[in-house]
Order: C-alpha cells, then structure tokens, then sequence
C-alpha cells in the first residue's frame, strides 16, 4: 500500500484540517480522560447537535455517503482521512454515530428507496438520534435467542419485549430494534429488523449507570408498542441478515485508535514517575513494556489499513472487523493494566497529585478499557468468528 495521499486526497485533508481549526471550539474537543461516546447530560448533547448541524452544513457529515440522501459523495479513502484528522483534531463523538456508523450504513445496503429517503437525511443533519435495541437479558452473544416478540396485525406490528445495555437510549428519538416475528422458525429465520420511534406509547426507558459513574446505556421496554409495517427493513423473518450486515459496521469500525497517543503519554509519564527513588523510564524492564505495546498498536494501524481493499472496492466490511475489534479492545486493556502497574495506588485516584497530573485519565482508563472487550461482541466471539469466518476452522 502506498501511504503517501494522492494530490486530491492531500487537497481535501488539507481543507478540512483547516476547517477544524477555525471552527472546533475548545469546549467541543474531547480527550481520553472522559469517557464520551454518549453526552453526559443534555446541555453537553445540545451542544454536540448544534455542532454536528454545522459540520453538515459544512458538507462534512457523510464523507462517503451518496448525494442523493445528504452525504458528500465522496470516496472511501476520504472518508478514511475524515477519521484522521476528525481524531487528530479531537473532535467530539457525534451525537448521531450509531445513526451514521451502523443504522444508515445499514439502510444504504437494505433499506427501500422510501426509507432511505426518510431516514438518512435526518441522520446526516443530528435531527433524529438513533440506539441499538439488539442485547437482551437473555441474549447478547447468542443474539439469535432474542424473544422480544412482535405479532403481525395486518399494517402494523405490535412489540411487546425488553432490550438492555441500550447505549444512549435515553437521548435518542429513534431505535434499530431486533424482534422475533416467528417463534416457530430455527432460531435465525424468525427475527425481524424494525425502525421504531421512541416516542411511541409504551416504550419506557431505565438508565443503568456504569462502574466509572457515566451515563450511557439503558434498560428499554416494550409494552404493546405499535410499529407501523413500512417500518420492517430487509425481509419479514429474515433480519438476521440486516443485523449482521449492521455487526460487521461496528466490529469493522471498533477497536479505538488512540492506542499510540495514550502510550506516547505513558512514556512521558514514566520519565517522570518515582519508583524506587528512580524515574520508571530507567528501569529497561519497563521500557520493553512500552516498546511492546507501541509495537502492538502499529501492527493494529497497519492492520487496518490492509483492511481498506473492500470498503474501496465499495463492499460493506467482512468478518475480519472482528480482529481489529479484538486486538483493539485487548490492546486497550493491556494499556490500561500496564497503567496500573506503573503508577500502582495512584491509578485509582481521579484528582490529579504532583506525582501524576493525570491521574483522572489513567483512574478512567483502568475503570473503563474492559467494557471495550464486551460491547458489540465479546473477545470470545470475536475469537470464535475469527476461527470459523475468516480462517475457516472447523466448528468447536
Ligand atoms: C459499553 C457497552 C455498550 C453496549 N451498548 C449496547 C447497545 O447499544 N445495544 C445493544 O443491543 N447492546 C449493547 N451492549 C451489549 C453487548 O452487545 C453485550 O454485552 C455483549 O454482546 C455480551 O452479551 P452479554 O452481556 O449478554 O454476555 P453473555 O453473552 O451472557 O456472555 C457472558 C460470558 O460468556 C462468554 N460466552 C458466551 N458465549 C460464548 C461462546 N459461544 N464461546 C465462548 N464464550 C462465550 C462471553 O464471552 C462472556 O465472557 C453494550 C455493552 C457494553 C459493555
């Protein structure tokens, strides 16, 4: 692969790099010290939806989506270079990133001409925010065991069911929801993909808050909710195949890309952090810990990049997601117990001391790195899909 941009590519990364620094305010940017992927109240959120209005204005919301439905109509490469620089300049998760990352990315693949016309434009513009209604209390890695139940009556569905682990289902408008249309049918065959409002009577949604303190996902039940049928993606009975094209968005697109920042700051840390009298950084032990690791997250960035030949040739991504997905979330906790090791009681500390000014962020990294390996699909059946799927091992 040849890593130099081509003259078009390096005029658009030029342009947008410029555009964000005249237009990303302080108070947007984020860093690795919170833990945002959902807003953590409602003054943060409205200030994200009101800066990803002005990103679409802009035309820089939707980088490779077509025109027709509000995206830039660009390559996937730019879209590549967008994560870049959006990451570089520590730009703020959308508001609406599930909507763009997995439900219309989705759509763009299944969904009608109707939906996609419907749906997508609102995504782009932060007008309608989206969840994920797939875990259940009795389903997450056998997601296909889901009994949230949805009877057919005629135009309309009604759902009757729980889902849990819903990421931002308290801010969100809209929900990709995965119901079972048929109790009959082998497990995968009577699972349905559905669009449904939030706002609909008898839906009602119960925070959970996480071990770190943040708010970010939900219990959301389903109570006789009534979904109109125009709102069914792919075929009745055959979601299962919508619901992994979605999976294989978000493995493709998980994993974190902030491995080598967080690593170049461990190091800077270790110069100065005491043990035994010493800097860490004198110790050679330690040194090779931080060599290892900055290692591992060059292997994960050129790893993904190896994976770009599909997405060019405009497929949506395969089952190698899962490996970056897992190497990613388990390089994200290497980095975090290497954190603990180093810094020792002063990891749990989340104000800063002179010995640690940072100690917010590694106290966040201990507490948070694990969830990485969980959503989205567990590091086991990253494994499992890894054997099976893509180096073709027999079934265990
Ligand atoms: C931060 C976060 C955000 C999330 N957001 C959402 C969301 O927005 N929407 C949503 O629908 N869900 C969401 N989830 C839920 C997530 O998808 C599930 O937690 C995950 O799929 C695992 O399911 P489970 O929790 O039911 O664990 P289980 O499936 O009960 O697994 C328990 C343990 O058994 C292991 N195990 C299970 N089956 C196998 C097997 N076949 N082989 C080997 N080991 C196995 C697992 O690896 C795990 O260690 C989120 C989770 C987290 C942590």
């Amino acid at each position: 692969m040849d890593f130099a941009d081509t003259p078009e590519d390096a005029a658009f990364r030029a342009e947008l790099r410029q555009w964000l620094d005249a237009n990303l305010s302080d108070d947007l940017k984020v860093d690795d010290a919170q833990d945002q992927r959902v807003a953590p109240d409602r003054e943060t959120l409205a200030r994200r939806i009101a800066w990803q209005k002005k990103m679409h204005a802009a035309g820089w919301v939707g980088i490779s989506w077509p025109t027709e439905y509000g995206g830039r109509g660009a390559g996937f490469m730019q879209q590549v270079i967008f994560d870049e620089e959006y990451f570089r300049a520590r730009g703020p998760i959308l508001p609406c990133a599930s909507g763009i990352g997995l439900l219309g990315a989705t759509l763009i693949h299944w969904g009608t001409e109707e939906q996609k016309q419907r749906y997508l434009p609102k995504i782009l513009s932060a007008d309608e925010i989206w969840c994920q209604g797939y875990s259940e209390p009795g389903a997450g890695s056998d997601l296909a065991s889901l009994r949230t139940r949805a009877i057919d009556r005629g135009d309309h569905f009604v759902v009757n069911g729980q889902k849990v682990w819903t990421s931002g289902a308290h801010f969100a408008d809209w929900c990709f929801l995965l119901v079972r249309t048929d109790p009959d049918a082998p497990k995968h065959h009577g699972i349905s993909y559905l669009l449904v409002d939030m706002k609909t009577p008898g839906v009602t949604v119960r925070p959970l808050v996480l071990l770190n303190g943040h708010r970010h996902f939900n219990e959301v039940f389903f109570e006789d909710v009534v979904v109109p049928k125009e709102n069914l993606v792919g075929q009745l009975n055959e979601g299962w195949k919508v619901t992994t094209t979605t999976l294989m968005f978000e493995r493709g697109g998980a994993g974190g890309r902030d491995h080598a920042a967080q690593i170049a700051r461990l190091v800077e840390l270790a110069k100065k952090f005491p043990t035994r009298q010493e800097p860490a950084w004198d110790d050679s032990h330690i040194r090779q810990q931080l060599a290892q690791l900055m290692i591992d997250a060059k292997a994960l960035q050129v790893t993904r990049l190896r994976g770009l030949t599909r997405r060019l040739r405009g497929e949506p991504p395969g089952p190698e997601g899962s490996i970056l997905k897992l190497f990613g979330s388990e390089l994200a906790t290497r980095i975090a117990d290497f954190s603990s090791t180093l810094l020792g009681p002063y990891a749990t500390l989340e104000v800063a001391t002179e010995a640690v000014p940072d100690a917010e962020r590694w106290a966040h990294r201990v507490l948070g790195a694990r969830q990485y390996t969980i959503a989205g699909g567990t590091s086991e059946i990253q494994r499992n899909i890894i054997g099976e799927r893509v180096l073709g091992l027999p079934r265990g």
